[in-house]
């Protein structure tokens, strides 16, 4: 096992590593082995935040048996929690945070320290099979040691790795063709590769764990994390999103009240109090620009990354926590009378919102 191969879990190398390696997933969650735990970490900082990285704040040396064998267990764990934004966030998230390492990477020189770990842009195409179909420009300064700014890609892989959702730049009759190919610059190639990096992590996601006696007892082993992750998540569905004419933070409830009062004082919330907050703001219909503003400059950046990766496009939000669940986190506080009469957050806002706009319609017929 190399560090590369920690670092690029989904290279065709490291899952042959993991195969070679001949350590049984059922025995190290058996044994509750560290990979496990991070392993869950992994999902959970994917689903909650849009990253695979490790915690920062847990600044521990991993090894690299425990970071490459804490992505087979992820898969597991994230096709178990059956959560139907569950599998593209991971996705998402493991692209996204390939995407960072490979831009440091493709930028580190020859003599970098770390050079085992990282892996080059040659080493990228090759694995995805494009290395035929990018060919680098040549940069004007022929004595120039940088690396190229722009690269030509065949408009086949172009097509298959690039989105018109992601702008008007990217169709083609936007972009310069020749000979069969488009050119990109380098970090739109990066981008291509982040989406492939993408596709390779979803492909096969989720997988049915139970149904042999094998599978049931690693699911079952694995059941306490799953089950806290699905509460985290809290999710039964699609998201419930209260559309209003304008959102009244006077219609919040309580408890939503009061993390919005902790978070103001600039208290960095733990993980299930910050996705209770963002998600409510992003199932009220604000987005993360708004979120950012309604909560203060404190912790704003932090709270707006979390409702971008709630509130991504794709409509795979994440429903925010039932009263139930709210309760479960002792962040049901200061209950009222309408607290008596409905049994979600989100219900509580949209009847104090039609209860306000009802007495404001009686006011004006007065
Ligand atoms: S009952 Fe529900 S809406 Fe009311 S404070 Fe508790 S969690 Fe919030």
């Amino acid at each position: 096992m190399r560090p590369l191969h920690a670092r690029y879990p989904f290279f065709a190398a490291a899952r042959e590593a993991v195969e070679s390696a001949d350590v049984a997933i059922a025995t190290l969650v058996a044994e509750d082995a560290p990979a496990v735990e991070r392993g869950v970490e992994r999902v959970e900082r994917a689903l909650m935040e849009g990253t695979v990285e490790p915690d920062p704040g847990e600044a521990y040396p991993r090894e690299t048996k425990t970071e490459l064998l804490s992505y087979p267990i992820s898969r597991i764990i994230v096709s178990l929690v059956e959560t139907p934004a569950a599998v593209d966030k991971y996705a998402r998230a493991e692209a996204d945070t390939s995407y960072e390492r490979m831009l440091a990477d493709f930028d580190a020189g020859d003599d970098d320290v770390h050079g085992e770990a990282r892996a080059s842009l040659d080493d990228f195409l090759r694995e995805f099979d494009l290395d035929g179909a990018v060919r680098a420009e040549s940069n004007r300064n022929r004595n120039s040691r940088r690396a190229p700014d722009n690269y030509w890609v065949d408009v086949g892989p172009y097509l298959t790795y690039s989105d018109t959702d992601w702008g008007a730049d990217w169709r083609l009759v936007n972009r310069s063709l020749a000979d069969g190919a488009v050119r990109v610059t380098r970090e739109e190639l990066s981008e291509l590769l982040r989406e492939a990096v993408r596709r390779r992590v979803a492909e096969g996601l989720p997988f049915a764990v139970r149904g042999s006696d094998a599978g049931d007892r690693l699911a079952d082993a694995l059941k306490p994390h799953v089950e806290r992750l699905r509460n985290l998540l809290s999710d039964r569905g699609a998201v419930n999103v209260v559309y209003v004419d304008a959102v009244d933070p006077d219609h919040f409830p309580p408890c939503v009240e009061a993390l919005l009062a902790r978070a103001r004082e600039g208290e960095s919330l733990p993980n299930e109090a910050a996705f209770a907050l963002a998600a409510f703001l992003v199932g009220v219909g604000l987005d993360p620009d708004e979120v950012g503003g309604v909560v203060g400059d404190e912790t704003a950046e932090a709270l707006q990354k979390r409702a971008t990766v709630l509130a991504d496009s794709s409509g795979s939000q994440y429903a925010p926590p039932t009263c139930e669940t709210m309760q479960a986190y002792d962040l049901c506080v200061n209950r009222d009378d309408r607290c008596d009469t409905i049994k979600h957050p989100m219900n509580y806002f949209e009847t104090a919102t039609n209860d306000a706009d009802a007495d404001a319609a009686d006011e004006a017929a007065d």
